[in-house]
């Protein structure tokens, strides 16, 4: 499976949970620490004050032994007296007994000493092995242990005397136990009243002064502890401490290992007993009481300092928001930085490859004219042997003016004292290593620094040369063109000329000739009526008649001749047609400042004629137009130039400013030889007339009411598909 890095937020959220976490650990050791130092503290307390508790009930066990020994005999009442002292003096102390020491010859006297001290029901007693509590009349026994004080006495400890304690299931073992090691002795706790847990401490006495061995025993002093009294100074409620008492003789599951138990908090919370429970198991030095202590303390709520937590929690919380906030200002930050950087390099690249592939010379310039930078096209105009960076500009650089040998001005002196653009002199040459001199243009910007102060300069020049050579070759073509363009129309002009002179004067002396051989057969007719024939005459005659048939016939096949000239023709646009004569005629139209209004139809006007000759005709018209203007000095020499398609047909209209056809011309305008004009041949318009109608046209000139004449022509559009074919002046079609 494929580890993906985590999301910045949620690793955000980890790291602040963790810490969070470790605040909380941090402060739960440091609660424990606390609690437990608190906790030692009162176990340290608890301890020495059970520990004094024991062995003052050692120290009241011992007095009482030695008050007994010291007073021979057996003084009950001097007994009673001092116990009772020493009860009020600890008042933690329950009761004191005396288990008096009473052999069966001695039991009778016992009994009556005693029913004397506590009245007639006093007897020495047994419990009734099957009924606990139920008590019975002591058996026949060597010796017995009957209870004979019991200090205080009253209604609850009343019912003790009389008790044989070696008859008690309970006591008789440690009783046994003390008496023989002759030293004090805990018995195994149990209740000796309901609801009262305690032990006796007790202690054999035995007679002093005695030489037998071992010394007869006096009894034993039992002196009742009761848990309840013995810890209640403790207060372990307010201290909220649990506090048992084990005998640690017994193993821990016996009923009598644990001798006393009390739990500070009945229900305490588990994980809260589980995080910052206390426990102390701690021995008491007590030999007659060897018991171990158990501590124990669950806190509550309201123990911990809730508050501390909650104050670090907040500060973390707050240091991981400004954290955060700082984090998400700086990626901000390198973002946007990342974005200005990736927008410099783009537009560093855009700029460098710009440098390197335009056909400009570009150099960069310091303040203090030493070249940064050079694109390859600089280095290569500049033809530098070398290296070009870190050079001075005038070591690589040297600009003439065109026919001049000196030294151009530095434009870069002068863009850098002025701060502003300037541009190459017109004409300024560059001079190569080679001696090679090469036109440039070009310009010097100053480059500036952020504060706004000059701190170089870039340099952009180009090679005009080639462009010079270009510009040359494309005039000296153009001009070609134009030339021959204009030969073949002055050849197809001449052309048609001649024939139309041919045919005009074919037509025009073909009347003549008709008349000379009618005339020559008039005059051979009259002849044969003359009775003489003159027959070299008639001969003479007849020859005349037909050279001049001869004469008529040759001028009929040169009419024939002439009019049968080939035509060729292909698809032509008018429109532009219309756009080559106005660009043959320029000079002539300027020169006569004429005022062209150009209306050409929009869109392709497709014609089926020879280019050459449909241009022929348009010249025509156009000249007749500009001589007519020309008549008119004063009004203002306008040309209204009009194509369009309509019908199947397209139109050209030429519409001059002009006087107008003179009225006698209007019906003899399309005959040869009728001109208005000083050196007119009158040939234009019935050439134009004889070129329309070949290619199935019209044609027409007629005067305009307002003023002026409009010279009109039309012809059959051409439908046929294929591509037009455009011609451009001097080109073949
Ligand atoms: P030419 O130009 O040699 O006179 P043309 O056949 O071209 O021969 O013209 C015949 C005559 O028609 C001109 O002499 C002129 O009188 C008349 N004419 C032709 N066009 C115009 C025009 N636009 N305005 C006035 N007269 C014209």
């Amino acid at each position: 499976m494929e580890l993906r890095p985590l999301p910045k937020k949620w690793l955000f959220v980890l790291i602040w949970l963790s810490l969070s976490l470790l605040l909380t650990l941090i402060w739960s050791r440091l609660e424990h620490a606390r609690l437990k130092d608190a906790f030692d503290k009162d176990t340290r307390h608890v301890y020495s004050m059970v520990s004094r508790k024991l062995d003052q009930n050692e120290a009241v066990v011992a007095a009482i032994e030695a008050q007994i020994a010291s007073r021979q005999p057996l003084d009950i009442d001097a007994l009673q007296r001092f116990s009772h002292e020493l009860l009020l003096r600890y008042p933690g102390l329950y009761t004191v007994e005396f288990f008096q020491y009473v052999a069966r010859a001695d039991l009778d006297s016992f009994g009556a000493t005693m029913r004397a001290r506590y009245g007639q029901d006093f007897s020495v007693r047994e419990e009734d092995p099957g009924r606990r509590r139920s008590w019975r009349p002591a058996g026949d026994y060597l010796d017995y242990l009957p209870v004979a004080l019991v200090e205080p006495l009253n209604d609850n400890t009343r019912h003790l005397l009389g008790m044989d304690s070696w008859r008690e299931p309970i006591l008789a073992a440690s009783i046994r136990q003390a008496i023989t090691n002759d030293r004090t002795q805990a018995s195994p706790p149990f209740e000796r009243y309901p609801g009262e847990r305690g032990y006796l401490l007790l202690r054999p006495v035995f007679a002093s002064g005695s030489n037998t061995k071992p010394p007869p025993l006096l009894g034993v002093v039992a002196l009742s502890v009761n848990f309840g009294r013995l810890l209640q100074p403790l207060n372990l409620d307010r201290q909220a401490l649990g506090l048992s008492l084990f005998n640690p003789r017994q193993p821990a599951s016996h009923p009598l290992a644990e001798l006393f138990g009390s739990q500070a908090d009945p229900h305490p919370q588990p994980w809260l007993k589980r995080l910052f429970g206390q426990e102390a198991v701690l021995p008491l030095q007590s030999e007659a009481q060897p018991f171990t202590l158990q501590l124990t303390r669950s806190p509550h709520w309201e123990e911990l300092r809730w508050g501390t937590l909650l104050f670090q929690q907040l500060l973390l919380a707050l240091l991981f928001l400004s954290m955060v906030l700082i984090y998400r200002q700086r990626s901000a930050l390198l973002q946007s930085r990342a974005a200005a950087d990736e927008a410099l390099f783009e537009q560093r690249e855009r700029a460098l490859v710009t440098l390197q592939s335009i056909r400009e010379g570009v150099l960069t310039l310091g303040f203090d004219r030493r070249i940064e930078l050079a694109n390859p096209m600089a280095v290569q105009l500049l033809k530098a042997d070398g290296e070009l960076v870190g050079r001075q500009f005038a070591e690589c650089v040297h600009l003439r003016y065109e026919l001049s040998d000196s030294l151009a001005v530095s434009v870069l002196d002068r863009c850098l004292s002025g701060g502003v653009p300037i541009e190459l002199p017109e004409n300024t040459q560059l001079l190569l290593p080679s001696g090679e001199l090469r036109t440039i243009d070009g310009a010097v910007a100053p480059l500036f620094s952020r504060q706004g102060q000059i701190s170089g300069a870039v340099v952009v020049f180009r090679d005009l040369t080639p462009m010079q050579r270009r510009a040359r070759q494309a005039m000296e073509q153009s001009e070609l063109r134009a030339r021959e363009h204009i030969e073949k129309l002055a050849h197809v002009t001449r052309l048609h000329t001649m024939g139309e002179m041919a045919s005009g004067i074919a037509h025009e002396l073909n009347q003549p000739l008709t008349a000379i051989a009618n005339y020559c057969q008039a005059s051979i007719s009259l002849l044969d009526e003359v009775d003489a024939p003159l027959a070299p005459v008639r001969s003479a005659l007849e020859a005349a008649q037909q050279q001049a048939r001869r004469a008529a016939d040759i001028l009929r096949n040169l009419r024939a001749f002439v009019s049968k000239r080939p035509v060729s023709s292909g698809l032509v646009d008018l429109n532009q047609v219309v756009a080559n004569c106005l660009q043959l005629a320029e000079f002539d139209l300027r020169a006569s400042d004429v005022e062209i209004n150009l209306q050409l139809d929009s869109r392709p006007l497709p014609v089926r004629v020879d280019p050459i000759q449909l241009e022929q005709v348009m010249l025509n018209l156009l000249s007749n137009a500009l001589d007519a203007m020309r008549e008119n000095e004063a009004a203002r020499r306008k040309l209204l130039i009009v194509s369009k398609q309509v019908d199947g047909e397209v139109r050209l209209q030429i519409e001059d400013s002009g006087p107008g056809v003179p009225a006698h011309m209007l019906d003899m305008l399309f005959h040869p030889f009728h001109s208005t004009k000083p050196h007119g041949m009158g040939l234009g318009l019935s050439i134009c007339q004889t070129i329309v109608e070949q290619f199935r046209g019209q044609i027409g000139v007629e005067n305009i009411p307002g003023g002026g004449a409009r010279s009109w022509l039309r012809l059959r559009l051409a439908v046929e598909p294929g591509p037009i074919v455009t011609r451009r002046q001097g080109q073949e079609v």
